[in-house]
């Protein structure tokens, strides 16, 4: 039996919004030369190719983008699943926007990807400081989950979760990563799957994947470091090692 390798980007394999460091670059493309992976980000293609090498993408069998919404296989889009987002929810994230008490507003705050929306009160031009303060706050005040809990509540056919250090993911309920299993296994029937991922905890969006191959046979997760740490991929690189000593 083979094993197919699922990663997350932020915080897996990257710093959150960040190009790979090049330590973890040498690692991995070696690695990647010989495993069968796939990626899984919230990002769309355009960010993740600012954080990973092309040459890397190209050695994985497909990236998905979007929280599982969309799949590129060598560059070309194989499918998209579109959203449209209501009026009444753009309404609400606006009424947050004005309503947090985190004081800076940097641009960019509701950014509708296609198949999925982006929401960030600090807003994703940020800069990398602006980030790093408002992780910090949102870490004490738990303002992300008090939103993604909220939108939950109130639109039975949505889904929240947190991913990356300022931002929710927004989707139609179930059109998150835990679509990518499924996914893998019509390339990939009856192997071994592995994923690792920086956010496998409730209320993360490496959590729907999570779970469902936590009760499926033949499937692992595994958490790399603390959600959204700078140096997840330090543990991410620990695991894989320990896996291939363990073969
Ligand atoms: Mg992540």
């Amino acid at each position: 039996m083979k094993t197919i390798y699922i990663f997350d980007m932020d915080g897996t394999l990257t710093p959150s919004r960040r190009e790979m460091t090049p330590d973890f670059e040498e690692f991995y493309s070696n690695w990647a030369n010989n495993h069968t992976f796939f990626l899984v980000s919230g990002s769309n293609l355009e960010k993740i190719k600012e954080q990973v090498p092309e040459y890397i993408l190209n050695l994985s069998k497909g990236v998905f983008t979007c929280g599982g919404n969309q799949l590129w296989l060598k560059g070309e889009l194989s499918y998209n699943h579109e959203f449209k987002p209501e009026n009444d929810l753009i309404n609400f994230l606006e009424q947050k926007l004005k309503e947090s008490p985190y004081p800076l507003r940097a641009g960019n705050h509701i950014e509708d990807r296609g198949s999925m929306l982006n929401f960030s009160v600090v807003g994703r031009d940020c800069t990398l400081d602006e980030r790093l303060d408002y992780f910090k706050y949102d870490s004490e005040s738990n303002e992300r989950n008090m939103i993604a809990d909220e939108i939950i509540r109130r639109w039975s056919n949505l889904d929240a979760v947190i991913g990356g250090q300022i931002s929710i993911d927004i989707t139609p309920r179930g059109m998150n990563k835990s679509q990518v299993l499924e996914e893998v296994r019509k390339f990939y029937p009856d192997e071994k799957y592995i994923f690792i991922g920086d956010r496998t905890m409730k209320g993360g969006n490496d959590y729907p994947l999570a779970r469902i191959m936590q009760e499926e046979e033949n499937c692992s997760v595994f958490q790399a470091g603390a959600p959204s740490a700078e140096d997840g991929y330090k543990d991410t690189q620990r695991i894989l090692e320990k896996l291939d000593t363990n073969e």
